[in-house]
């Protein structure tokens, strides 16, 4: 059971248009885009929380919209408990809605400014008309702001966002999130933005929230530490692809991609002693609208070699349930096909 796909990404590209001047749009042959999300592949499976790790500008939040269908894809597609969901209109969409959340990273502007707590939270349970009267519609906001830990609830239903605290603020994104039950949730760096000294506070109350509800979660973050931490697999993402996905301990302990073991070391670490795995890479990150060809981290790659500036590099499964995009991995391990084979040609439904 703990191995169904509740979600997959399949060739999954956004391309947003650049908005270009009158002389540029006439005289240039060429329309400009950011390639946020350029082809990415992956699966989250039921009960496990997936990892999303990368710079800024890698492609992560967008991703993270992508499967929720918040905003339109440009190309691939996305199955969702085996129904293909890339076309659906908004009210095909809307059952689906009801088991798929999203908790943003700012929690000062993810809550409407003009809106009471109660009615914040009640949204999604009047949208979604799973309650009939006003009174079950509370009965279920003073239960989740419990769960929350938002005590007594009655207190807290009659505030502003501006009269709570940054945690108390993103304490109620959590109890929106949650008060459907969802099955499928998009946590995008839901505690970088609080202070230090209720990150862990409110992490474990969500993480309590997934437990108990069995819930799947993408985890989008830059933060490999925390991921470690939580995540039962990572996916490292980089200009718009996914370069390196695996099992926590994999991606941690044995990491194939040049750019996973650069992440790994710029982590800070206690022991100044302590081996790192990798070289800390410079350099920015280049831009989406025009990426590099061949592998898009040869740019930045210490290991670079000619043909890394022209031949793309696709997810190949170097050992079991681990892929790298990177042609210093690309030879089969075991001289078996399977070692080889593409992560999009993978059965999803029933890959273990
Ligand atoms: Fe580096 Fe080449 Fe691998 Fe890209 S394909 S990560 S440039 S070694």
């Amino acid at each position: 059971m703990e191995n169904q796909v509740i979600i997959s990404a399949d060739g999954l590209k956004k391309h947003f248009p650049v908005k270009q001047g009158f002389l540029s749009t006439v005289f240039s042959k060429n329309i400009l885009s950011v390639k946020a999300v350029d082809g990415i592949n992956l699966f989250v499976r039921k009960g496990e929380i997936l990892g999303l790790v990368g710079e800024s500008g890698s492609g992560k939040t967008t991703t993270g919209k992508l499967l929720l269908r918040l905003i339109e894809p440009t190309a691939g597609r996305i199955v969702y408990k085996d129904k293909d969901v890339t076309h659906l209109s908004s009210r095909e969409l809307k059952p689906l809605r009801r088991e798929m959340q999203i908790i943003f990273q700012d929690p000062f502007e993810s809550l409407d400014p003009r809106m009471l707590v109660k009615d914040i939270v009640a949204e999604p349970v009047r949208i979604q008309r799973v309650a009939r009267t006003d009174d079950e519609v509370y009965e279920r906001v003073k239960q989740i702001l419990r769960e929350v830990e938002l005590r007594p609830p009655e207190e807290f239903m009659l505030r502003f966002p501006h009269e709570l605290s940054g945690g108390q603020r993103q304490r109620v994104a959590v109890a929106r999130a949650f008060i459907l039950d969802p099955e499928f949730v998009v946590a995008d760096e839901p505690v970088s933005m609080l202070d230090v000294s209720i990150r862990a506070e409110i992490l474990n109350l969500m993480l309590e929230l997934v437990q108990k509800r069995g819930a799947s979660v993408l985890y989008v973050t830059h933060d490999l530490a925390l991921a470690r931490h939580i995540c039962d697999r990572i996916a490292v993402m980089y200009l718009g692809r996914v370069v390196e996905i695996g099992s926590t301990d994999a991606i941690l302990n044995h990491p194939l991609h040049p750019y996973t073991k650069a992440l790994i070391a710029a982590v800070p670490v206690p022991d100044p002693n302590s081996k790192r795995v990798g070289e800390v890479i410079s350099g920015e990150i280049p831009s989406p609208i025009d990426p590099p060809p061949g592998c898009k981290f040869h740019t930045r790659c210490p290991y670079v070699h000619i043909r890394c500036t022209f031949v793309d590099t696709p997810l190949i499964e170097v050992e079991e349930d681990h892929w790298a995009a990177c042609h210093l991995v690309d030879l089969p391990t075991n001289g078996s096909d399977k070692a080889k084979a593409p992560i999009s040609s993978l059965d999803l439904t029933t890959s273990g």
